[in-house]
This record gives C-alpha cells, structure tokens and sequence, in this order.
C-alpha cells in the first residue's frame, strides 16, 4: 500500500509495484495447481540432420490454462524459476518426453529427445538422482537423451557442475548448450565442461545471410565447434535461404519453422511411427 501523505507520483508508482507483486503471486499460485491439474501440454519440435532426415525432436512446455488458452513458455517458466517450481516443471517435461523416448525406442525409431533443464533445477541437490530415477521409471534409454543446459549453469562452482554433468554421462545423457552466444560465459569454461554439442541461438540465425556480423559470429562459433569438435544445431531455421547457408559453412543439425512448428506430443509421435 501506498503511504499516506506521499506525493501523488510515489503512491501511483508504489499501488503499481503492488499489482506487479500481486499478479506474481497469482501467476505462482495458478501455476502450482495448473501443475497438479495436469494443464502443462508436451510439444516436440523435429531436428533435422546433415542428411536432411529426422534425428529427434526438442521438447517445448506449454500451457494450457482454461482461460488464457495455450501459454508458451517465456511467460511462465521464468515465474517458476523465481518460485522453486521449475524443477517440478522440469521434470514433469523430463518424465513425458521419456516416457515418449521408451515408444519411440519400442517402435524402432532410435531419435533422440532434448530436454530444457533450467539453471536452478540442475542446481537442486538430488538432480542426478532424481534424472536417474525417470529413466528408470520410464524404461527410456540414457543414450537417446540430451539434456540442454544453458551458460546460465557455470554462475555456481564449476567443479560441482561437472561432476554433476559426468555422472549423466554414465547414463549415457549428453549435453547440449542452448542459446550459446547469448550468456557470458568464457571459452575457458566451455572447455571444461563434458558437453557434445552447441546450440546456436535464433537471434544470429536470422539475419545471417544479409548481415555480415551475424555471419562473422555464426561462423566463429562454428570455429570453436570445429576445434572442440563439437556437433551443432541451428536454431530458428525460417528460410531456405539461412539452410542453404548453413548447409555451405557446417554439416549441422538445423531446428525451425522451414521444418516443423512445435507439435503437440500424440500428432508428433503419429507422424513417426509411421
Ligand atoms: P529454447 O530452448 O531456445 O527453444 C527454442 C524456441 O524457439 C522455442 O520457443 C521454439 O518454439 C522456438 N522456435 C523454434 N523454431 C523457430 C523458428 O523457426 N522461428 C521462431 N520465431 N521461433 C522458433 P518456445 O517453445 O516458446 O520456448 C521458449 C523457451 O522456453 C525455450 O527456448 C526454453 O528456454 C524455454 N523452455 C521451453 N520448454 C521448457 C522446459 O520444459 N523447461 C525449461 N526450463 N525451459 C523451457
Ligand atoms: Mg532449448
Ligand atoms: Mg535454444
Ligand atoms: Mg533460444
């Protein structure tokens, strides 16, 4: 609540501060049941290899809220890394896809399955544990799993993040660095964590072929996969115009809407079994 006896400005500015907090917790609390009610949706975007066949698919959260309709991500996950509710989130996601990657396998369709893993799940004392143990309930195979994680991961001690990262490994997990470019961390870090791959975010995709420092960039990251020997995926692959580029500087992984929107898990799985 606003003061009594402030400025007209300061008591506008503090009610607004007020809603802001309000609508958070709300959002917290609409979040917490919508995770129960079982209103989170799987949605999988295919991944394209160098070969130009499916080599899987990227699992995408949505939700869907009875009111607002299907919500995407970028409005709700951050509320739940702010809350402790995303390692819920998480594994929710982590669960269903591989519960999804157990059909595929089943159907022999070998594809393997991305999974966002948020910086502040990864963190959580029994992460590997808890990862563990859905591959076990699931009866998926470690080795058609990657996980994405984000530079996001290295603000916390490093050591810690790579014994983590290398007791997955023993799963068979791999790693995969999304949104690469965008954070800040050194190439030195880079170098020490056991990851397989680099994903190159959509905002040096989309204008790589009429920009030249987008082009420059993509291809120093292109660089650094080359000598840390390194597979890559393109992210937000809209034209045949960036594919074909692609195509002419790296034989990488390409993810976007030239291909395939996210698709709702079922109509996705349909399509593959075929
Ligand atoms: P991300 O991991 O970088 O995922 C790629 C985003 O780019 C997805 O947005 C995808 O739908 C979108 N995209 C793919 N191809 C294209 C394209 O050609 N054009 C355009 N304009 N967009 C494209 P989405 O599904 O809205 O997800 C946004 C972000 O939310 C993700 O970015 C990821 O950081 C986060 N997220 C999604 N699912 C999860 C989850 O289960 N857990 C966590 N922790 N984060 C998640
Ligand atoms: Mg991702
Ligand atoms: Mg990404
Ligand atoms: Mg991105």
């Amino acid at each position: 609540q606003a003061k009594a006896g402030g400025g007209g400005r300061v008591k506008f500015f503090e009610s607004r501060m007020g809603d802001a907090v309000r609508d958070r917790y709300e959002l917290e609390q609409e979040l917490r049941q919508a995770i129960e009610a079982g209103e989170l949706r799987l949605y999988l975007q295919t991944q394209i290899g160098p070969d130009k066949t499916p080599v899987g698919a990227e699992a995408l959260v949505r939700w869907e809220h009875p009111r607002r309709g299907l919500v995407p991500p970028a409005s709700f996950v951050p509320v739940a890394e702010g809350c402790n509710l995303v390692g819920v989130l998480d594994r929710w996601v982590l669960t269903e896809a591989c519960r999804l990657l157990a059909r595929l396998d089943a159907g022999g369709r070998p594809l393997r399955i991305s999974v966002n893993i948020s910086p502040q799940h990864f963190q959580e004392p029994d992460f590997v544990e808890r990862v563990a143990e859905i591959l076990r309930q699931t009866g998926a195979d470690g080795s058609h799993l990657v996980l994405e994680v984000t530079e996001g991961l290295v603000i916390g001690n490093v050591d810690e993040v790579v014994a983590r990262m290398l007791r997955l490994q023993d799963l068979g997990i791999r790693f995969s660095l999304d949104d690469f470019g965008t954070g800040y961390s050194s190439l030195s870090y880079l170098k020490r964590l056991p990851i397989h791959e680099l994903k190159i975010d959509r905002g040096f995709i989309r204008d790589v072929t009429t920009d030249a420092n987008d082009a420059a960039l993509v291809d120093t990251i292109l660089a650094v996969a080359r000598l840390m020997e390194l597979q890559v995926v393109a992210e937000g692959v809209e034209t045949r115009a960036q594919a074909d580029y692609l195509d002419t500087r790296y034989p990488m992984v390409h993810q976007g809407y030239l291909y395939a929107r996210p698709q709702e898990a079922n109509a996705w799985f349909s399509a593959f079994r075929g």
